[in-house]
């Protein structure tokens, strides 16, 4: 016996999103069939439009619906705070801290070269490009993950920022090792950005 096709089209679909199974993809199928007409709708525009109208800030590379970002263009932020960030979560992260207020840069991963990532896949020479044409910025906040690959790339962003006379932080221990910020609470978060150490 075999699923009708758009229930097995769904099924194939819910599986492609992470941490569902087989199991939950077919609850959720099933599930999408109750659901009425609007709500479908709305939820597939949701996802075609999440395609459509995202993009990556020239700037920053955070994921936005205008270009710039909100924040880039935001001159009320602190201009001479540059926090790294590894994913666009982790600024949506960091701003729900309510406790930063500078500017941003997303990575777009971490340095791993078991995974064929090396500088070049990463978004670090606009890091560089912005850090030479914008005298204001005074400091780099390296927020990537306390893993090992975070702090690699950490040490490579240091030695590479230094020399140019910007001071450059790590965030503060407290973010327990092998830990991401996404899952740290605010409080720790808070803590790590206010005693971060210079590199
Ligand atoms: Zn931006």
């Amino acid at each position: 016996m075999q699923y009708p096709e758009p229930i097995a089209k769904l099924i194939d679909s819910y599986m492609r999103l992470p941490g569902i199974g087989r199991k939950t993809a077919i609850r959720l199928a099933y599930f999408t069939v109750t659901m009425n007409k609007d709500d479908v709708s709305m939820f597939a525009n949701a996802l075609k439009e999440t395609k459509q109208l995202l993009k990556y800030c020239s700037i920053c590379g955070d994921l936005t619906d205008e270009n710039p970002c909100a924040i880039c263009q935001d001159g009320q932020r602190n201009q001479s705070e540059l926090l790294v960030v590894e994913q666009p979560k982790d600024v949506m992260v960091m701003e729900n801290m309510k406790n930063y207020h500078g500017l941003y840069h997303v990575l777009h991963g971490v340095l791993s070269p078991m995974d064929g990532k090396g500088p070049e896949e990463l978004n670090i020479k606009s890091l560089l490009k912005r850090l030479q044409s914008n005298e204001n910025i005074k400091e780099v906040i390296v927020a990537t993950n306390a893993t090992p690959e975070g702090e690699a790339t950490a040490m490579y962003l240091a030695k590479l920022i230094k020399p140019a006379g910007i001071k450059v932080t790590r965030l503060a221990h407290g973010l327990s090792v092998g830990s991401d910020i996404e899952y740290a609470d605010e409080m720790t978060l808070s803590r790590a950005v206010s005693g971060r150490t210079e590199m």
